[in-house]
């Protein structure tokens, strides 16, 4: 490919630069000294303050480790796994950009050092480097630019106005060395006020000192600077607010002016952050840098929605009963769509974590001051008895149940087990040989009809799930239909299918399917007549992810809905019974 010179005089290759003609302005948001400080948030924060500016905005995440992509990682290690409209499994820094700007998220943004490798050495093989040695610079640094630049063109079919780019992993680590590099190239490519540095950093507290301390900020500033990367912004993470004399100290030593040293401190709520950064001038120090003039800040919706989150009318609790319950990171969307929920009933949602292997040691006792329980999606046997058990008591005792995807499936084996009375019924996935497989995977089902199938199970654990998107009419007179209107369109993320084989003997029973799949006829809601139980329904899709917190969810509202009003109700039943 020919080369071309851009508008500072540089030499490039237009293959892997065509935002150089685009004008897309860059923003790399790089992390220091720890991790977990929020730079997701943080960065996606800048996105909100940006787009209310009216710029087009998206976002980029960039994870230095070799995994291809987080789906067949462990929740425990590296949290929830979050799943874009186009079926992707992602980083959940994605779910905090599509909550914070309207763009949608795609497959292209967030990639893997894995994903650059891969590609590279599939082109080595197919001989497109012409024999030269493939090193980490040039060949893998141009391919994560390569990379980026694919990425900032995913979510508006075209370039953006900016692209925040955040680089996971902390500046020091041997990981991330050459996105920090690439970055540098780009920077040095696209010439003077097209790209934008961030760095967010940690400045502790010393309490026997009672001393907020800079050291930190400053080595990882010198870091950064070794790399070739100078900031034009220093956010620092603190749990107080950053004293003018600290932010001065940093400046100096950092080589960053004073009014670009940003407080970052602990707050109760992350819609906060936009504001908290507006007020320190943060949007108007990266629109300098990068010659932008766009309107105004106008940040009314995010304090409708603070305001909203601390003045609650009402006040509700629901068990959410799962397997990773201590570390809540693994259910970030889901805990986010319930507070969203809250926002948008007035009703503060107070989340109980329930062990469901508790359930399983020590019985049911931990519900019974539920006003509404949830089992959430999930892998693996270990803990489903224990959810089985608390689905029977939601059924039996008229607790509203919201269950997603795995809470789908164990509520179809509860139904199965106690109401139909098939005594063993249960999931191929937690007990292959059970006799009674009202969940299996599809090839499972198959094989009961005498159909020889390759079980899918022996094959490769990464991309063979049901992942994305799908839109599936819904059946008119259910509670699906006054939740979502004539049709769904929600993502999925799941091996196992309720098995079509049982259905007939389930529906009779009482269980009304509400949604199936137009193609394969595959469930995709359940619920119980609101005349026998006041509110259960269930879902196969992860409603999670769709919801944010300008608009919230009708799922998750009417689940909320439904749960305070049944807590009335029994509020109500107690005084008549006093008095
Ligand atoms: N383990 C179940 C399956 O693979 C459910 C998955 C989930 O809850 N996301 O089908």
């Amino acid at each position: 490919m020919s080369e071309k010179e851009n508008r500072l005089g540089f030499r490039y290759n237009p293959r892997f630069l065509q935002a150089i003609t685009a004008m897309t302005k860059f923003v790399f948001v790089t992390g220091g000294v720890v991790s977990s400080l929020g730079k997701g948030i943080t960065a996606a924060s800048l996105a909100a303050i940006l787009e209310s500016r009216g710029l087009k905005v998206t976002l980029l995440k960039l994870d230095p480790y070799i995994n291809v992509d987080p789906g067949t990682m462990s929740p425990f290690q590296h949290g929830e796994v979050f799943v874009t409209e186009d079926g992707a499994e992602t980083d959940l820094d994605l779910g905090h950009y599509e909550r914070f700007i309207s763009a949608k998220m795609r497959k292209a943004n967030n990639f893997t050092t894995g994903q650059i490798y891969e590609s590279v050495i599939r082109k080595e093989r197919r001989g497109e480097y012409l024999g030269k040695t493939v090193q980490v610079i040039p060949h893998i640094t141009n391919e994560i630019q390569v990379f980026i630049d694919r990425g900032v063109r995913s979510a508006w079919n075209g370039y953006p106005d900016v692209a925040i780019v955040e680089i996971g992993g902390t500046v020091g680590d041997i990981e991330s060395l050459p996105f920090l590099e690439a970055a540098r190239q780009m920077n040095l490519r696209l010439g003077r006020n097209s790209v934008a540095f961030v760095h967010l950093t940690l400045v502790p507290y010393i309490a026997t000192a009672g001393e907020l301390k800079t050291k930190p900020t400053q080595h990882s500033v010198q870091k950064l600077r070794e790399i070739g990367i100078s900031p034009n912004v220093l956010l620092c993470r603190a749990d107080r607010q950053i004293p003018l004399d600290e932010c001065s100290k940093i400046s100096l030593f950092a080589n960053v002016p004073k009014e670009a040293v940003i407080s970052v401190w602990d707050v109760d709520t992350i819609y906060k952050i936009p504001q908290m950064l507006h007020d320190q001038g943060m949007d108007c120090i990266i629109c300098d840098e990068l010659k932008l003039t766009p309107a105004p800040a106008d940040l009314s919706t995010w304090s409708r929605l603070v305001e909203a989150v601390e003045h609650p009318k009402h006040a509700v609790t629901i068990g959410m009963v799962g397997k990773y319950v201590d570390l809540t990171e693994s259910y970030k969307s889901l805990i986010e769509a319930l507070k969203h929920a809250s926002i948008h009933t007035e009703t503060l949602v107070n989340i109980e974590y329930i062990d469901s292997e508790q359930i399983e040691k020590d019985g049911e006792g931990v519900l019974i001051d539920l006003d509404g329980i949830l089992v959430p999606g999930g892998f693996g046997r270990r803990g489903t008895e224990g959810k089985i058990r608390a689905i029977r008591y939601a059924r039996e005792n008229c607790v509203p149940y919201l269950g997603i995807c795995l809470g789908m499936q164990l509520a179809v084996i509860e139904f199965a087990r106690h109401v139909v009375n098939l005594d063993y019924a249960n999931s191929t996935e937690f007990e292959l040989s059970t006799t009674h497989p009202v969940v299996a995977l599809i090839t499972e089902w198959q094989d009961r009809e005498g159909k020889n199938e390759t079980r899918t199970k022996d094959s490769e654990l990464g991309g063979t799930m049901r992942l994305g998107s799908q839109c599936v009419p819904v059946k008119p007179g259910t509670l699906a239909s006054k939740i979502y209107g004539d049709t769904v369109n929600e993502r999925h993320r799941h091996r196992y299918e309720v098995n079509n084989y049982y259905v007939p003997l389930l529906e009779a029973a009482g269980l009304i399917v509400s949604a199936r799949t137009p193609s394969e006829n595959l469930l995709e809601i359940i619920e119980l007549s609101q005349e026998v139980h006041p509110w259960f329904f269930c879902v196969q899709f992860h409603p999670e992810f769709t919801s944010t917190p300008r608009y919230g969810h009708p799922l998750f509202k009417a689940y909320v809905e439904a749960v305070l009003s049944e807590r009335q109700s029994r509020e109500k039943a107690t005084l008549v019974s006093k008095d």
